[in-house]
């Protein structure tokens, strides 16, 4: 169950969710954002390190004792993590219980890989690009349909305070008063924890 990975990084402080979080950022992504920020998740894979989540949990172990004190774990990225479900199931097997396990996902991804890591990750950021299918389609060539379905068995079957929705201005895409009415729909849907931000351009 080996899978492709761009970074790992340690240490990572209230960026990654609670506590002392390591990232690690798989290789891989359904979608082609025009301002992505990890640009060679989408490339060539030869490039990458290769783990499997035997390998990748013996690399981090190091750092158990700063979780467990902090209440933080490991924070799968990318690229899109949720196309590696079983990777992470099996993380959690060999973790047990007491770290945090978080993803940050566009929830793009079908609804089984969703209902894979369920029982295994505690905390969800979701960026949700924009709710706007057009805007959406426009800044990463596909589709949102499957996001809006996706976030809506996440609420049901986790709650929103396990659920972080990230909802970003994007530059020539969408607009301040887009952000907002987005943050209302989805108040209105049941989510809570809404991180409204800019993305910030690399020169
Ligand atoms: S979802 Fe994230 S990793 Fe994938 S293309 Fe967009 S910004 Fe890049």
């Amino acid at each position: 169950m080996a899978a492709p990975f761009i970074g790992v990084a340690r240490h990572r402080i209230g960026i990654d969710g609670d506590g002392v979080t390591t990232l690690a950022a798989f290789h891989g992504c359904p979608l082609h954002c025009r301002y992505c920020l990890n640009p060679s998740c989408l490339g060539p894979s030869e490039t990458c390190r290769t783990l499997t989540p035997e390998q990748l949990y013996q690399e981090v172990l190091i750092d158990q004792l700063y979780f467990l004190a902090t209440g933080g774990g490991v924070c799968f990225g990318g690229g899109e993590p949720l196309l590696r479900p079983e990777f992470i199931r099996r993380f959690r097997e060999l973790c047990g219980p007491d770290w945090q396990l978080t993803v940050e996902t566009s929830l793009n991804v079908p609804a089984e890989n969703l209902e894979t890591v369920i029982p295994a990750v505690n905390v969800y950021i979701v960026d949700i690009k924009d709710l706007d299918n057009s805007v959406y389609q426009s800044y990463t060539g596909k589709s949102n349909e499957q996001v809006w379905t996706n976030l809506q068995h996440l609420l049901q079957a986790v709650g929103s305070d396990r659920i972080v929705v990230r909802l970003p201005l994007i530059p020539e895409y969408n607009t301040e008063e887009a952000v907002k009415q987005s943050a209302v729909r989805l108040r209105e849907a049941g989510f809570t924890r809404i991180d409204c931000f800019q993305y910030k351009l690399l020169k």
